[in-house]
């Protein structure tokens, strides 16, 4: 199976544009609104970056979002993006290594975060995906899909959507929403 990390980049890159409006308004109901920008900015970011030479697809979006990106997600998609980067690096295997940086930057991310799963962060989406990895990238993808979706029903004890409580309530997460992005560019790139 192929698996090229810059044609992941760049399907992501071109997922986050096409969901701009649809997740600045899922974190102006949870949040303060900048998730969209977020995201939208760290990619546009990283892919300038990678253009420029000397860094693996993933090795830019580590180095990008961990100094870069502002809001609670850019320095923890930051530490996903660099454990990928790190496992991915000098594989011979890339699906495999892709699900092993993966599971790596979920613990990081709880270390850092302390969200556990049913807090309504990316980790809802992140988890299930990490656990569903060894069955492939499709695999992979429909968990974090599954999972952004459930959080819809999550109130929210982490971060600023704990704020708002029951008002975010009906619609999911932006953060998981963007870790689905993330795993679907990779599945649709590994076909
Ligand atoms: P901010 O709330 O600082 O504006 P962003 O809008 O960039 O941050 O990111 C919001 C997302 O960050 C949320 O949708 C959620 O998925 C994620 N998040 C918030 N707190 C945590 C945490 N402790 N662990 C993991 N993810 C978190
Ligand atoms: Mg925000
Ligand atoms: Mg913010």
């Amino acid at each position: 199976m192929t698996f090229d990390q810059e044609a992941v980049l760049r399907a992501y890159a071109r997922s986050a544009e096409d969901g701009h409006t649809a997740l600045t308004e899922l974190d102006q109901r949870s949040g303060d609104g900048d998730f969209g920008d977020n995201l939208r900015g760290g990619l546009r970011a990283a892919v300038a970056r990678f253009d420029e030479g000397g860094t693996s697809a993933f090795g830019a979006l580590g180095s990008v979002f961990l100094d870069e990106v502002g809001g609670t997600s850019g320095p923890l998609l930051g530490l996903l993006f660099s454990e990928i980067a790190r496992a991915l690096d000098g594989s011979d295997d890339p699906v495999a290594a892709f699900a092993d940086g993966a599971r790596a930057g979920l613990e990081a991310i709880q270390r850092v975060g302390e969200a556990q799963v049913g807090d309504r962060t990316l980790v809802d989406a992140l988890s299930p995906a990490v656990d569903a990895a060894p069955s492939g990238l499709a695999a992979a993808a429909r968990a974090a899909s599954d999972g952004a979706r459930h959080t819809a029903e999550l109130r929210a004890r982490m971060g600023r959507a704990s704020y708002v409580g029951e008002r975010a309530v009906g619609e999911p997460d932006p953060g998981a929403v963007g870790i689905a992005m993330l795993f679907r560019s990779a599945a649709a790139v590994a076909e």
